[in-house]
């Protein structure tokens, strides 16, 4: 691991953990993103829950656990990915972030991936969905990834979505196993002027 890097992340968290947001008065902590800065992949969540407010931690309580068996299933730790949220710092009773909180975060996201520079990103969820692509439904771009510019985006739908609703269990891990072909795919285009159309959904065979 480029030490360089490893630095850069921990003045990225250093940051999220001094800044003061208007959410700062109404939660413990905030909740910087983990994981290896030399990740393939970036999962984005949408904000903190009560147990990551908690333990200043991502995606450490229930949806967590659902994300960290996916990974699991296939080959994958969270040790090995980066895992992070649209929005650092938790809303109060878990109210879904205002437009002025996500803004008040977007610098320490944008951070991030310049930092990391994944090959994928995944979005978990409609917030972070619409973090990047305002008008698109999680429901129609679910399971599907696509380029826009040179990054490479794939979309499912957030586990606490499936855990509050069992029919989106099956589909979220079915969406979840794709993530490897995603890859592949990623790694087997060329990039040429041709490529960078905004976009372009992705070959997933
Ligand atoms: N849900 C999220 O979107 N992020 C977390 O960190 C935990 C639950």
């Amino acid at each position: 691991m480029n030490k360089d890097r490893i630095v850069a992340l921990q003045n990225i968290k250093k940051d999220v953990e001094v800044h003061q947001c208007s959410l700062r008065s109404s939660c413990i902590q905030a909740v910087p993103g983990e994981g290896s800065p030399d990740s393939e992949i970036v999962f984005i969540g949408e904000a903190p829950g009560r147990h990551e407010d908690e333990q200043g931690r991502p995606f450490v309580g229930s949806a967590g656990q659902c994300l960290s068996k996916l990974l699991n299933e296939i080959s994958l730790t969270r040790e090995s990915v980066y895992i992070t949220n649209v929005v650092k710092c938790r809303p109060p009773g878990n109210r879904d972030p205002l437009p002025e909180e996500i803004s008040e975060h977007a610098e320490f996201l944008k951070r991030e991936l310049d930092l990391i520079k994944p090959k994928l990103i995944v979005l978990l969820g409609r917030h972070a969905l619409n973090r990047f692509f305002p008008d698109e439904q999680i429901s129609k771009c679910h399971g599907r990834a696509w380029r826009h510019g040179e990054q490479a985006y794939f979309a499912i739908y957030h586990p606490a979505a499936a855990l509050h609703n069992p029919n989106l269990a099956a589909t979220l891990k079915e969406d979840f196993v794709k993530i490897p072909k995603v890859l592949k795919a990623i790694k087997k285009l060329v990039v040429t002027d041709e490529s960078s159309v905004d976009k372009k959904e992705l070959s997933l065979v």
